[in-house]
């Protein structure tokens, strides 16, 4: 396989554009590659500038459940095109992308529409704060909330002692407000709790991780937060970015029976263009400018393309049986992956839910940021590079998570475990 076209792309773009990407993981430096450029998106495939062509796992990072140019999604788009892009102005569609979103998640009383999941976080956490009248939040190593100031900071030394950034840029004066915990680590919560419980405005997390590769929650851990958080008056926030109608139609705290009190929301909501959400009780949103004083705001926020695509990706996803058949064809792919890697005698840990999953070059179970920093990216990047050449698109990176969509059919499932069987036989 060539990549001669992308390669030349590439040099011409890191003379104009830093890196030559404009989001980090896309340079594919953690599988020492060069990104490939992408001409085309159809169905469960992309094409790229050489021409070749690629099932794709990746379905740009999680909004395309649908797959790649859904034709009732391209249609709406195009609809809502020749009707003007942008009215800076309230329409109808705002109201009915945020009446789905509201009728499929219960905890959602009312909801503000945004551009990204970055913003959708972001003004949670603002909110949260104005709330409570307190400063700190809590978030949790692994799990990654866009990149707010707040959020670019890993834990230190010692729970308590205050974290440190993973970004220069970020004010000294914030990192003492955001306190890293463990995932799926109750007591480092509690621990935190005992100490300045009084001061911690909200405890924010993905309620499954899939920003450190995909690590499920424990049930218990996630109960525990709610019982916890409501008992010191601090606000729950589940960031559902990814897992906002991925997992079922609604959140994962559909399935979990667990009510925060604001949810995020992003990538599927969008149907592939930019939006982020973020929602829950009313007493807490109606905090927001102009009911009340917490600002925030966006010229571009409820446009009508995004609004539309948003509102055709809903309608597909609440109208089929697709989330049964996700889990299917996942389940299927899952299954075929662990007889491989059995007979190879390859360790892996393999955590799949419904239609996500990551495959780990470790001998231990992942269930926190620890556990998958153990994993092998040396290895990971072979596998990375393996399945490229058979016409496999991965996540260029260890700690990201697959998606499946309805695009895929069980042919390309099929060919998917072919190849991880040549690779890994290859590799092993
Ligand atoms: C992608 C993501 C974000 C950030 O969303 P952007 O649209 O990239 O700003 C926030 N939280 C989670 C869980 C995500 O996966």
């Amino acid at each position: 396989m060539k990549f001669v076209r992308s390669s030349s792309l590439f040099s011409k773009a890191r003379t104009v554009i830093p890196g030559g990407v404009n989001s980090p993981v896309r340079a594919f430096k953690s599988v020492g590659m060069e990104p490939l450029f992408i001409t085309r998106g159809q169905g469960a495939r992309i094409f790229d500038a050489d021409g070749n062509e690629f099932i794709d796992y990746v379905g740009s990072w999680g909004p395309l459940i649908l797959g790649h140019s859904h034709p009732r999604v391209v249609e709406a788009i195009q609809t809502a095109a020749g009707m003007g892009t942008s009215y800076g102005a309230p329409h109808q569609g705002e109201v009915e992308l945020a009446e789905m979103i509201c009728q499929a998640i219960p905890s959602m009383d009312m909801v503000r529409l945004v551009n990204s999941g970055t913003e959708a976080t972001m003004s949670a956490i603002r909110l949260a704060r104005a709330f409570t009248r307190r400063d700190k939040i809590v978030k949790f190593a692994g799990c990654y909330h866009g990149h707010a100031d707040s959020f670019l900071i890993q834990a230190g030394s010692g729970l308590l002692t205050g974290g440190v950034p993973t970004s220069p840029g970020v004010p000294a004066d914030l990192i003492g407000n955001t306190i890293v915990c463990r995932y799926n680590d109750l007591d480092s919560v509690r621990t935190v709790f005992e100490q300045m419980g009084t001061e911690i405005a909200a405890v924010i997390l993905e309620p499954m991780a899939g920003n450190m590769g995909l690590v499920l929650p424990d049930i218990e851990f996630l109960h525990g937060l709610r019982e916890l958080t409501a008992g010191h008056e601090a606000l729950l926030i589940f960031d559902e970015v990814i897992t906002g109608f991925r997992v079922t139609y609604g959140g994962l705290q559909n399935l979990l029976g667990i009510e925060p009190d604001l949810t995020c929301l992003g990538k599927i909501i969008g149907g592939g263009l930019p939006v982020g959400a973020y929602g829950g009780r009313c007493d807490i949103m109606r905090m927001m400018a102009p009911e009340g004083p917490v600002y925030q705001a966006g010229t571009l926020s409820g446009n009508p393309l995004a609004v539309a695509a948003g509102i055709a990706t809903l309608k597909i996803l609440e109208a089929g049986e697709l989330y049964d058949d996700l889990e299917t064809k996942t389940y299927v792919l899952e299954t075929r992956l662990r007889t491989v890697f059995e007979e190879t005698g390859l360790p892996v840990a393999i955590n799949r839910y419904g239609s996500m999953f990551s495959i780990f070059f470790t001998e231990e179970d992942v269930t926190d940021y620890e556990s998958a920093l153990k994993a092998d990216t040396r290895m990971y990047a072979r596998f990375f590079s393996g399945m490229l050449e058979r016409g496999i698109y991965l996540p260029p990176s260890q700690f990201e998570t697959c998606f499946v969509s309805a695009a895929h059919d069980i042919k390309d499932i099929d060919q998917t475990a072919d190849a991880v069987r040549q690779v890994i036989e290859a590799m092993a």
